[in-house]
């Protein structure tokens, strides 16, 4: 004879350890060749699924030896196993264990897919088995629209999807009523005269009786064994059509079960959706609003000037210790005489109290030149701004801000009027035009302009200057200048005792600011997004535990770990890309909202990329552990799970 099909040698298998040990197979020989069709029968509890499982590489024994078409199974690592299960085994199990989603002729199709048939391929190849077991008019139904004999041929047609050389039938029709059990057993019979190795698994003698051989078992023992049964010639079976399944093909398989599986749980799918959803629509919302506003600080800063050089008392960086008592009139007068200087605006100021009539009203007193309107762009609306001749002969004259014309003159004319600035009246020559909020939100109209020589003399009691505003002719030499101040200051202070900053540093400064600001509020965000994540493990775990048997299904009909861990990590993908591209759109359309409500937002396209890219790779990390849970579990206790 031939070299055998099966054999087993000695094989054992014990469940638990210690004193809760019991032997299920106890030193189980057993020899079978291709085309025979055999029974193996025995009463329930005799362990007679326990060695089919091992037959069918689903499980391994305790003990004993394997031998598969003269190979060691146990040398075969847990892919091999997989592929010998896809290439040689067709599973035909008493409940069927076919996929509730999808229809006969996806169920039929299911071991295709991991033997890398095209779909085309694989649908027509199921069509064709079912027609042949006589399902032509059911191939869309699902397995709850079928009978319990229809269930049971559909299982049979995917057992023969991949040639099913040997079919191992665990009772198969011990769900079934007598006619469909009858039917079932014809089928099998047929198979095995067509050269198909027929192991059938039975509790029932007149089951068995159809088979040509009986081999019976009982508390895990073999009681009796006829040995292999003469067969004159066996047929030989088709040659299978294998694939040569490309990645792309098979991810695009496993999206489009995913799309199925999230489909078949709409409501909950939906939900962890919405987490994604929320967290990339914040993220972007969030960062065009952080970014809107540093453009707005930017922009209001720049239009300040750009040609202004700010020079202020106190050593560079010294923060903190603040120097007020080194910048003096006669620095702004010598700064005055250098050479591309439009203009020089000296600064010193404090708050005091103003009172007209019986109203007290407390702004900033900002002591300064007649050059004030002219560097800083701020036209007076009333009246006019004090001269050089105010200046120098230490005028009491006023001009005020918006916010403080409206305070003390309500309904008076404020030009000639005379205020008291703490112990001092001044006339009021002037009203400034309005200006607004500051980017800080400071009320720049709270403000009152003196001479700084008036200022120094009766306000603050001192004559240093808190600030040197200076506007220079030619933008373009502003370093040279800025150079030559620092270089006329230090000689006349005999050291550097201030600081120079131009525009340029300062829009920097504040932008580094609001750049911080930006990313405070896009990590707020962004934790809304990890929330979403966890939400998308949540539900993936789920799925993992309520879809155990598809999984076990699965690794039955030959899908390898890399398919099982492929399938749940693709479609923790598909919900965080599409969350994703739910949250972008929801994002922009909320950027747009606020943008045309008046709120600062700056829209680009990197917030976008990063916020998808996150939701993207919080599919990835928070489904990689599901994933290989999934694909990790047993292929009998995954079979076995309900
Ligand atoms: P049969 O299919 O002949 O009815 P099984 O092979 O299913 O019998 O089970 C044989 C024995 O092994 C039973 O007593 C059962 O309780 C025990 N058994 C099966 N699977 C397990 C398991 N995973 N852990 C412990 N005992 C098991
Ligand atoms: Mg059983």
């Amino acid at each position: 004879m031939s070299m055998p099909l099966i054999q087993l040698q000695g094989i054992t298998k014990t469940y638990g350890s210690g004193e809760l040990a019991s032997t299920v197979l106890n030193d189980i020989d057993i020899t079978i060749y291709r085309g025979e069709f055999v029974a193996i029968m025995g009463s329930s509890g005799s362990g007679k699924s326990t060695l089919m499982n091992i037959m069918g590489c689903l499980d391994k024994p305790s003990s004993g030896e394997y031998w598969l078409q003269g190979q060691d199974v146990a040398s075969l690592s847990r892919d091999q196993l997989a592929e010998l299960r896809r290439d040689t085994f067709g599973f035909v199990f008493q409940s069927y264990h076919l996929l509730a989603g999808i229809s006969a002729r996806d169920n039929v199709a299911v071991p295709a897919v991991y033997s890398g048939l095209s779909r085309p391929e694989r649908q027509q190849k199921a069509d064709q088995l079912l027609t042949t077991l006589g399902l032509a008019d059911r191939l869309e139904n699902k397995p709850n629209q079928l009978s319990g004999g229809q269930q049971q041929r559909v299982s049979i047609a995917r057992a023969l999807m991949n040639g099913g050389e040997i079919i191992l039938a665990d009772e198969p029709t011990g769900a079934l009523d007598s006619q469909s059990g009858a039917d079932v057993m014809a089928l099998l019979t047929r198979l095995a005269r067509a050269g198909h190795t027929v192991i059938l698994i039975t509790h029932d003698p007149k089951v068995a009786d159809q088979a040509d051989r009986r081999i019976e078992i009982s508390d895990g023992v073999v009681v009796s064994d006829p040995g292999p049964s003469k067969k004159a010639k066996v047929p030989a079976l088709p040659a299978q059509a294998h694939g040569h399944g490309s990645l792309t093909a098979e991810l695009f398989e496993a999206v489009r079960t995913a799309f199925s599986a999230l489909s078949s749980n709409l409501f909950r799918a939906a939900l962890t959706l919405l987490g994604i959803v929320i967290g990339v629509a914040s993220v972007i919302t969030m960062l065009a609003i952080g970014n809107g506003s540093q453009q707005e600080v930017v922009q209001s800063i720049s239009a300040m000037g750009s040609n202004l050089l700010s020079v202020r008392p106190g050593a560079p960086n010294q923060f903190g210790r603040r120097a007020t008592s080194t910048l003096v009139a006669a620095d702004m007068q010598a700064i005055k005489e250098l050479p591309n200087i439009e203009a020089v605006v000296p600064e010193i100021g404090g708050s005091a109290t103003l009172r007209f009539g019986n109203v007290d009203h407390s702004p900033e007193i900002n002591g300064t030149s007649a050059d004030f309107v002219r560097a800083r762009l701020w036209p007076v609306a009333k009246g006019t701004f004090f001269t050089e001749e105010d200046e120098q002969g230490y005028a009491t004259v006023a001009v005020i801000g918006q916010s403080v014309a409206e305070a003390l003159f309500p309904e008076q004319e404020p030009l000639g009027q005379y205020v008291m600035i703490n112990t001092n009246l001044f006339q009021v020559i002037g009203v400034m035009s309005a200006k607004g909020a500051s980017p800080w939100g400071q009320d720049q109209d709270d403000v009152v302009f003196v001479p700084y020589t008036t200022g120094g003399l009766r306000l603050f009691g001192q004559q240093f200057l808190r600030n040197i505003t200076v506007s220079v002719s030619e933008v373009e030499h502003i370093n040279d200048t800025e150079a030559e101040i620092k270089r006329l200051l230090i000689a006349r202070h005999g050291g550097e005792d201030f600081q120079i900053r131009n525009m340029s540093s300062i829009i920097e400064t504040v932008s580094a600011t609001t750049q911080t600001f930006t990313w405070l509020l896009g990590s707020i965000a962004a934790i809304s997004l990890l929330v979403g994540g966890i939400g998308v493990m949540n539900i993936m775990l789920v799925s993992v535990s309520e879809r155990t048997r598809e999984i076990g299904i699965r690794m039955a009909t030959g899908a390898h770990t890399r398919h099982i861990l492929q399938q749940f990590l693709i479609e923790a993908l598909v919900v965080s890309a599409l969350g994703g591209a739910i949250g972008v759109a929801l994002g922009l359309a909320a950027t747009a909202l606020l943008g045309s409500v008046g709120v600062a937002v700056y829209f680009s396209l990197a917030p976008v990329l990063l916020a998808f890219g996150c939701a993207f790779a919080t599919g990835l990390v928070f489904g990689w552990l599901p994933a290989r849970k999934a694909a990790r579990l047993d292929p009998v206790v995954a079979l076995s799970s309900e």
